[in-house]
Order: C-alpha cells, then structure tokens, then sequence
C-alpha cells in the first residue's frame, strides 16, 4: 500500500509498504477513506517535532471503513464507517482517562502516537490501537468530509468551548481564524453566548468568516482593543479563547478580557509566553489550557449528524494520495485561499 512517509527533516515521500496488521488484541485495521493534513504535519515535515519516528506514516485525521479488529475489540466490526477519534491515543482505563481527561493519559503506548510514533494516516490502511477508545461509528447521514475533523481540530475547538464556561449574555472573543479557530468558533455559537468577537491578521481568514458567519464581528489585532471594549459592558470579553499562538496573541487575550473573565489557551507556541504578573494585578483572571481532548467525538458526531456543526466549508481542496506532494506545498505556501486539504485514497492512485 503506498503510505506518506517522515524520511527526515523536510522530507517526505510516498512509499510502498506492506499493510498494518493486527498486532494487539485491542487493534482494528482501518481501510482510510478519506485523510488530512494537519499544521502539526508541517511541524513534523520541518523537524520541529523530534520525537517523530524516522520512517513513520505521517497523517492523525482521517475517516475510513474498518477491515479487521482484533478479539478483544467490541465497539466496532469489520464494515463499519469510522472516524479515528483522537490524534492521542488514550487507554480508557488510567486515572486521566476515567477523567475525561485523555489527553493526559498515562499508558506508554498512549499519546500523539498514530503519524509521530507509529504509523498514521495517510496512507491506504492504519493500525488504530485501542480501538474501542479510538474509533468511532459514523452515523449513516454523515458524510466523510462531515466527519473528517472529529478527531482533532473539532475535538480541540469542542474542548476549548466546553472549558470557558460560556453563559448566555456573554461577550466571547475567540483570537485566531484559522481552521481550529474555526471549529472553536462553531463550538462557542452552540454556547448562545450573546456577542462573538474573531480576530486574526489574516484579513482573507476573517472574509472567511464573514462569508460563513454573518453574525460575528470579525476585526484584526490592531483594532481589537477598541473594538472589543465597544462590545462589552464591563471593560473586556467576558471570556476569551486564544487559538491562534502568535507572538503576541497570548498578551492580547488577556488584555482584552475583563477582570474576573476566563481566558482559555489552546493554541500552540513557538516559545515561553510571558505573564507579566504586576501588570495584571488585581484583574483576578481564570486560565485554562489544554490540546485537543477527544473524548468527546460521539457527541459532536450527533451534533453534525443533527446539523448543529458542520465543518466542510473548511475543506477547500483534496488531492488524490499520488498528488500528496502538491498538496502539503499548497498548504506549505498558503496559496489558492487553502484551509484544508483532504487527502481521498480510494481507487485514486496508479
Ligand atoms: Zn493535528
Ligand atoms: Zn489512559
């Protein structure tokens, strides 16, 4: 099977290798459908993810049909549409996993395993470990595309949502448009919160924006002081979700909340962020952080099976697995208006 390969920093190739098989009674077999390309598979391919295995399938979000489970997997069978819930994989059992927290999960194996440590998704088929914590059933309406980000970037914006503590009423500033700030941003409207702020630098991300959602107000970071103090009734947002990970993002969010706000960071940063401690005095704010947290995938896959997300906007190409090369430099170069690429597998290659 041809499989998308981390050979060493900056390069990846399209490599013939043989198909996964079950390894662990807890595995299925996954024949993938349909995958994407993540910034983290940026991070990889530019070396800035050292644990990454040279040699390994790159690719952590994909949909697919599974082929084959192994005996002591029950949630799924052979034919069912799946996605692959979790970039982590997580063991179900440990005292982070009982939780809800599965991202922290304990066990060696768990983790960003799948397209880092072990073999990912872009490829014709992947080994899922645990299968009955890493897969979930797609409901029978919901199409590939629909499902694609569950497992990810949907997962971080519904974690991301679901810590702020949004009540009807509030003003939500969410800093960064785009695609996690995107799905961030569908999470938050499920919230009713009564106003919602997007910022980004990008003014093509928050046309994106405006174009989807006529309701929000969109701004850039120069404006977004002045603009958010206009819209708020007690001097900031009543919450704010950082998801963009600039250089100066992390200082913006908390400036623009208000005393007592919440202020959720789950964006990725190059480098230490300050927290300039004297000058927040007495502002008396809530930080939460976290990554993505997948273990909420059924819940948002009946909300996209309810029509209550919907992500396939983001989608604004797909490549076949043979044409991958062009896809990561069309994503690498931010060309064409590029969101999200999909990768679609089936009978494409030759
Ligand atoms: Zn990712
Ligand atoms: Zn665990």
């Amino acid at each position: 099977m041809l499989a998308y390969t981390y050979i060493d920093k900056g390069k990846f190739e399209l490599w013939e290798k043989p198909k996964p098989v079950v390894s662990d009674q807890r595995d299925a077999i996954v024949r993938v459908t349909l995958s994407s390309i993540c910034t983290s598979d940026l991070h990889i391919k530019h070396g800035s993810v050292p644990r990454t295995v040279p040699g390994v399938t790159v690719g952590h979000e994909m949909v697919g049909v599974v082929e084959q489970v192994g005996s002591d997997v029950s949630s799924v069978k052979p034919g069912d549409r799946v996605t692959v819930v979790n970039v982590e994989t997580f063991c179900g059992e440990c005292f982070f996993c009982r939780h809800g927290w599965v991202n922290n999960c304990t066990d060696p194996n768990g983790g960003w395993a799948l397209g880092c440590r072990i073999d990912g998704g872009q490829a014709e088929y992947v080994r899922v470990p645990y299968a009955d914590q890493g897969l979930n059933k797609i409901p029978d309406t919901v199409t590939d595309e629909q499902a694609l980000f569950v497992g990810d970037i949907l997962a971080t914006g519904y974690w991301a949502a679901q810590i702020s503590k949004i009540k009807q009423g509030d003003t939500v500033l969410i800093i960064g448009a785009g695609p996690t700030g995107i799905c961030t941003l569908q999470c938050v409207r499920l919230k009713e919160p009564r106003r919602i702020i997007v910022c980004d630098k990008d003014p093509q991300r928050l046309q994106f924006v405006c174009d989807y959602y006529p309701d929000i107000l969109t701004v850039g970071p120069e404006q977004v002081k002045d603009l958010v103090q206009a819209y708020s009734d007690h001097g900031g947002a009543d919450v704010v979700l950082e998801v963009a990970g600039g250089m100066d993002t992390f200082r913006m969010a908390w400036e623009c909340a208000r005393p007592n706000a919440i202020v959720t960071v789950v964006a990725l940063y190059n480098g230490p962020q300050v927290l300039p401690l004297p000058e927040m005095y007495g502002k008396n704010l809530t930080f939460k952080t976290g990554g993505v947290d997948g273990c909420n995938c059924a819940e948002t896959l009946k909300l996209i099976e309810a029509g209550k997300l919907d992500t396939t906007s983001l989608i604004t190409h797909t490549y076949p697995l043979c044409k991958i090369d062009e896809a990561y430099a069309l994503l690498e170069g931010r060309r064409d208006g590029v969101i999200k690429v999909a990768i679609r597998m089936e009978g494409e290659h030759v």
